[in-house]
């Protein structure tokens, strides 16, 4: 998704970005794929900076922490960086700001968002994405999946009871 500063001339400027790309997401347990990307934002001009601030809707495909099963989810999730040119001092610029998000528009002012995007949904995912609120997961004994077919091992749920317990904590 890239960002055209060129086609703001007012300040602030509001502009809204769909892209319906379907992406591989790699380096994450979670996220799988992202896609159907959409971006409401507002930008803010100071100098030759432009500070961006919206809203983020995209429908991510994630892996149940309990079954390995793939899902799909629509996220939403608020954003929030700096765009500046180009060949800036970024060791500096860090050293300044080191809780913002920085990224950097070209010579044709324009900026690939896609990095800062993916961050921000990669944050927005719990860290144990589920199916489904009360999926059953497999069972520790027979390794069977317990979604599909209800096994009769014995002290089944007193394992998963305790399994549960240690994922909360
Ligand atoms: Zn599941
Ligand atoms: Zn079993």
């Amino acid at each position: 998704m890239i960002l055209d500063l060129k086609h703001c001339e007012a300040f602030p400027h509001q502009l809204e970005l769909t892209d319906e790309t379907v992406r591989a997401v790699i380096g994450t347990d979670n996220i799988r794929v992202i896609k159907n990307l959409k971006l409401k934002l507002n930008v803010q001009n100071s100098d030759d900076e432009y500070f961006c601030q919206g809203r983020l809707e995209a429908t991510v495909q994630l892996e149940c922490a309990r079954c390995v099963k793939t899902f799909e989810k629509q996220l939403v999730t608020d954003v929030d960086f700096i765009v500046a040119p180009e060949g800036r001092n970024r060791a500096k610029e860090e050293n300044i700001i080191d809780d913002e998000d920085y990224l950097y528009y070209d010579n044709d002012l324009c900026a690939d968002l896609w990095e800062i995007l993916r961050q921000a949904l990669i944050l927005a995912v719990s860290m144990k994405p589920l199916c489904e609120e009360n999926c059953r997961g497999f069972c520790s004994v027979c390794g069977g999946n317990r979604n599909k077919k209800q096994c009769n091992c014995r002290n089944d749920n007193s394992r998963n009871q305790f399994a549960e317990l240690r994922n909360l904590l």
